[in-house]
C-alpha cells in the first residue's frame, strides 16, 4: 500500500473537507447501541484506493471507527465467492424502502428478507457463511486484513456486547427467520456471529482497500479473483439499489454510486474502474446514514463529474 497525503483526487479532498465542516454539527451518533453512542460527531475523514492501491485521504482517514453494516458488502461477497447464486434461495435483491432493521415486510414476505445490507438479509448471508466456513466473521475480518495489508483490523468485543446487551430486534429477526426455517445455524451462535461481524473497527484508508475488488471487477489486492466480473457488478447493484435502507433512492440521486454505510458513521462507494471510497463521521440523519459522510460523496460526484450514470 502506497500511503500519501495527496493523489489524483488530492484537491478534491481537501475542498470537501472545507466545505464539510459546518455539517459536522449534525446528527447524533447512534444510540441504540450504547457502545456508539459516545462517539464525537466532530470526526471526520476521508480515503480514496485506485485501483494500483494507492491509497490517499484527508482528516482522521487512519483512524479505526466502528464498521458496522460495511461489514454485510464483504459478507455477501464472501457468500457469493463460496456459493454463486444459492445464496439468493432464501434471499431477495430488492429495495425494502423500510429502516434497516424493520420486521415488517418479513411476515408479509414469508420470512424471506428483501435484500442482504439490511438486518434481516445480512444474519441470512452471516447464516450461509457460519454454515460454510464455521466462522464468518473471522472471514470479514480476514478479507479486510488481506485486501487493506493491515492486520491489525480486529473485532472490538466491548462492541459486540454492547450490541447483543440491546440486540432485543435482531434476535427476534432471527427468531422469526428461524421459524420460517430461512436460517439453519441455532439462533444464539448467529446472533454473536452477526455482533462480532458488526463490531470490527477498521479505518476509511483501511476500507477503501478494502472494497477495492469492486472497482477491479472482482480481483483481490493478490490479483487472484474474489468475484467473476459479473458478480462485482452484482453486488454494485445492490449496493447502489439497497446500501442506504429506505434513503437509497436519495444517495442514488445525490452521490450516483454504489455505496453501503454503517451506524458507525461510515460510508463505502465505488467508482468502477476508477476508485473506492470511504468516508466517516459519526452524526447519523434519521435513517442511519451519516449526514457529512453522504454530502462528503455528493460533493465528490459533484466536482469530479465521476459516477455510474
Ligand atoms: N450492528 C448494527 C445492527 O445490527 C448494524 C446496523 C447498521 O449499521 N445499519 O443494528
Amino acid at each position: 500500500m502506497t500511503a500519501v497525503g495527496t493523489g489524483r483526487f488530492g484537491a478534491v479532498l481537501n475542498r470537501i473537507e472545507k466545505e464539510t465542516a459546518e455539517l459536522r454539527e449534525r446528527g447524533c451518533p447512534a444510540d441504540y447501541i450504547p457502545g456508539l453512542a459516545g462517539a464525537d460527531i466532530r470526526r471526520f475523514g476521508m480515503a480514496v484506493a485506485e485501483p494500483d492501491g494507492t491509497v490517499y485521504g484527508v482528516g482522521d482517514w487512519r483512524t479505526p471507527f466502528s464498521t458496522q453494516s460495511i461489514t454485510k458488502v464483504f459478507a455477501l461477497a464472501l457468500a457469493l465467492s463460496l456459493e454463486g447464486e444459492q445464496i439468493w434461495r432464501n434471499l431477495g435483491r430488492e429495495p425494502s424502502g423500510n429502516p434497516f432493521n424493520s420486521l415488517v415486510q418479513l411476515e408479509y414476505e414469508n420470512g424471506v428478507p428483501r435484500n442482504p445490507f439490511i438486518n434481516a438479509g445480512a444474519l441470512v448471508v452471516t447464516d450461509r457463511l457460519q454454515s460454510l466456513t464455521g466462522d464468518a466473521a473471522g472471514q470479514v475480518r480476514d478479507l479486510l486484513r488481506a485486501e487493506s495489508g493491515n492486520p491489525a483490523i480486529d473485532f472490538v468485543p466491548e462492541i459486540a456486547a454492547s450490541e447483543a446487551a440491546h440486540g432485543d430486534r435482531n434476535a427476534a429477526l432471527a427468531h422469526f427467520m428461524a421459524s420460517y426455517g430461512t436460517i439453519a445455524n441455532p439462533v444464539p451462535g448467529l446472533l454473536a456471529a452477526y455482533f462480532r461481524q458488526c463490531s470490527i473497527e477498521a479505518s476509511c484508508a483501511d476500507l477503501a482497500l478494502g472494497a477495492s475488488f469492486l472497482a477491479r471487477r472482482g480481483v483481490r489486492e493478490d490479483g487472484s479473483a474474489l468475484l467473476t466480473p459479473s458478480q462485482a457488478k452484482q453486488v454494485n447493484a445492490v449496493m447502489l439499489t439497497c446500501g442506504t435502507y429506505d434513503a437509497a433512492g436519495e444517495f442514488a440521486y445525490r452521490v450516483g454510486l454504489p455505496g453501503k454505510s454503517g451506524v458507525g458513521g461510515g460510508i463505502i462507494a465505488v467508482v468502477p474502474g476508477v476508485c473506492t471510497l470511504c468516508v466517516w463521521s459519526p452524526g447519523l440523519d434519521r435513517r442511519g446514514n451519516s449526514v457529512a459522510g453522504v454530502s462528503a460523496l455528493d460533493r465528490f460526484t459533484t466536482l469530479t463529474g465521476l459516477s455510474v450514470f
